[in-house]
């Protein structure tokens, strides 16, 4: 389902050039639930931007379903991702302009119209946020800030769900619901990658990799 081959990430910086990931190889399987757990500064951003299309390596090739993302043009890989692929970024990536609904239907646009407002409003209903809909996302809590990420990264229904330190920001209560979510999407055959420094998301995890220094530990 996703296969990194040999992957590099250099950062080429006007203070010199930094090796965020060094020679990844990784191969995750459809419905598998895989946690890459390391330390900040690792590359984990880094290595979920590139798996999700968002971030071309400096080397090396990433397949998503057989298909290498960095071999089609750029507007193909964004309609691969918004038809495969839902992604929860780190630091939610909300549109502060946009409300709550709006924000879910985001993915809409750059696919056919399969889901629309129905769809968003049930995924909010699910995620408790009926009553939010209509707000800016400025004024949600953290917690209401991420369910509504998590909501937009599965309103098209992708298989492959991504997420940056899904837990990273939240009080225990909200950390569940949301490690919650993401099972009951696995647990519906859907492939997940988590990155993040904490222990919280590994109880679900089918595999957990660690990460230092732009590279994967050796599995004893
Ligand atoms: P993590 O998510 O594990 O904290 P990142 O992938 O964000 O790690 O970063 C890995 C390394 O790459 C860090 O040393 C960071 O400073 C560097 N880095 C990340 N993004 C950039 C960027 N856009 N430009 C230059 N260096 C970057
Ligand atoms: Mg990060």
């Amino acid at each position: 389902m996703i296969q990194l081959e040999n992957v590099s990430k250099i950062y080429h910086t006007k203070y010199g050039n930094i090796k965020a990931l060094d020679k990844v190889n990784l191969y995750v399987n459809k419905g598998e639930f895989v946690v890459i757990r390391g330390p900040s500064g690792c590359g984990k951003t880094t290595l979920l931007l590139s798996i999700g299309g968002m971030l071309k390596p400096t080397e090396g090739k990433i397949f998503i379903s057989g298909k290498n993302i960095y071999d089609v043009n750029s507007r193909e890989r964004a309609r691969f991702r918004a038809e495969n692929i839902g992604f929860v970024f780190q630091l939610f990536h909300l549109v502060p302009y946009l409300n709550v609904v709006e924000n879910v239907l985001l993915p809409a646009g750059s696919v056919k119209k399969k889901y629309g407002r129905t769809e968003a409003e049930r995924l909010l209903k699910n995620f408790e946020l009926s009553d939010r809909m209509l707000h800016k996302t400025t004024e949600l809590s953290t917690g209401e800030k991420q369910r509504t990420a998590i909501a937009r990264a599965l309103f098209n229904h992708p298989s492959i769900i991504l997420a940056d330190e899904p837990t990273g920001n939240l009080d225990p209560e909200n950390a569940d619901k949301i490690v919650k979510y993401l099972e009951e999407f696995h647990k519906d055959g859907g492939t997940v990658v988590v990155v993040t420094h904490g222990k919280k998301v590994d109880q679900y995890a089918d595999r957990v990799i660690y990460m230092r220094k732009g590279k994967f530990e050796k599995l004893q």
